[in-house]
């Protein structure tokens, strides 16, 4: 059987740095090409290309040349940052999508992995649960091209037999990478600004509840997902996924029960608008249902394990 080769798109990012070596360890250092329009933050663990996932033809070649049998496309422009300039964010994101699709449809790649967005639901959904089939209206170019998206690829899927997965992440925090301009970003900062100065200015307002997950439930869901006997999964454009909810005022305490003198002050900016048409958490049944999903860490574990990683790095600063 011929050995998987996998190839990760968006490679240097936040959950693509996780990611990469999540997948190096399962599939062998060797088997995973790491690419990006940006090198990753530290030295590469194992090969890395500078690919523009817009050049199809420049795709095309990594594709062939490395005889791709997996592809995770993570690269995209995230919520926040597209709403600064939606022209290009569509751009972006809808064209580097419609090139993996159609390289690995040219040359017989076996699976594809999608990383939808909860930015899909918006306008009319329910948004305090919202169900895995429920209308799709986003209001933000980043929603809209993640629904287009998950619609490409189940296009892909039935026309094709192109064997497309897609996960919905809510808000991903991690303490290994920094987050790229999403909507959930102080969830990741908080804990930063926490460790280094024992304040944080928040861009959210205190009761702006929203979906999070921690880094390793999203890795571990993503390499369930792509595990998966295909006859198994019932959803083919993105599976809604979740694991915890909460505002920044409750995640602001959960700190605070380990930094006692932690001080969050709230300034709403354009991002608030954003975070009010996204939901609190959407019903994951179908994910439990089809592969067995089940999240490990809730906000207390989050907050302690994020914590004990990043006073690691601010150690001076934390120790009182
Ligand atoms: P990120 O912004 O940290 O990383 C994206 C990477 O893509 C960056 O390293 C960037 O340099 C790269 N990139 C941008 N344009 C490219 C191009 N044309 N060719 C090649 N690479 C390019 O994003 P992330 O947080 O790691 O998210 C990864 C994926 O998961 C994205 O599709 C995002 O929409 C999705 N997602 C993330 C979250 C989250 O909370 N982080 C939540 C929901 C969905």
């Amino acid at each position: 059987m011929k050995q998987d080769k996998v190839l990760v798109i968006g490679a240097s990012g936040q959950i693509g740095t996780v990611l990469s070596d999540v997948l190096r360890q399962q599939y062998g250092t060797g088997q995973v090409l790491c690419t990006d329009l940006r090198p990753p933050a530290t030295a590469p663990e194992g090969p890395f290309e500078t690919l523009d996932a817009t050049d199809a033809a420049a795709l095309a070649a990594v594709v062939a040349r490395h005889g791709i049998t997996q592809v995770y496309h993570l690269a995209a422009v995230l919520s926040a940052r597209g709403e600064q300039n939606p022209l290009w964010a569509w751009e972006l994101n809808m064209k580097a999508w419609l090139n993996v699709l159609e390289v690995s449809r040219q040359q017989g790649v076996q699976r594809v992995f999608f990383p939808s967005s909860i930015a899909v639901f918006g306008q009319h959904a329910d948004l305090h649960r919202p169900p895995q089939h429920g209308p799709l209206h986003p209001v933000t170019v980043y929603g809209i091209s993640k629904a287009a998206g998950e619609n490409w690829g189940q296009y892909y899927f039935l026309k094709y037999g192109l064997d497309v997965r897609s996960l919905r992440y809510p808000g991903i925090i991690g303490h290994e990478s920094l987050p790229g301009g999403g909507t959930t970003d102080y969830a990741v900062d908080i804990f930063h600004q926490a460790l280094q100065h024992h304040r944080y200015t928040c861009f959210l307002r205190a009761d702006t509840r929203l979906p999070m997950m921690y880094m390793p439930d999203a890795i571990r869901a993503t390499l369930e997902l792509m595990a998966a006997p295909a006859a198994a999964l019932s959803v083919r454009t993105a599976y809604n996924l979740a694991a915890m909810s909460f505002t920044p005022a409750e995640l602001a305490a959960a700190i605070r029960a380990h930094l006692p003198d932690f001080q969050v002050t709230y300034v709403p900016d354009f991002r608030q608008q954003i975070a009010e048409g996204w939901p609190h958490q959407p019903d994951d049944t179908a994910a439990r249902t089809d592969w067995g999903w089940r999240p490990r860490y809730d906000l207390t574990a989050l907050t302690a394990d994020m914590l004990r990683h990043l006073e690691a790095r601010y150690p001076a600063v934390h120790t009182p």
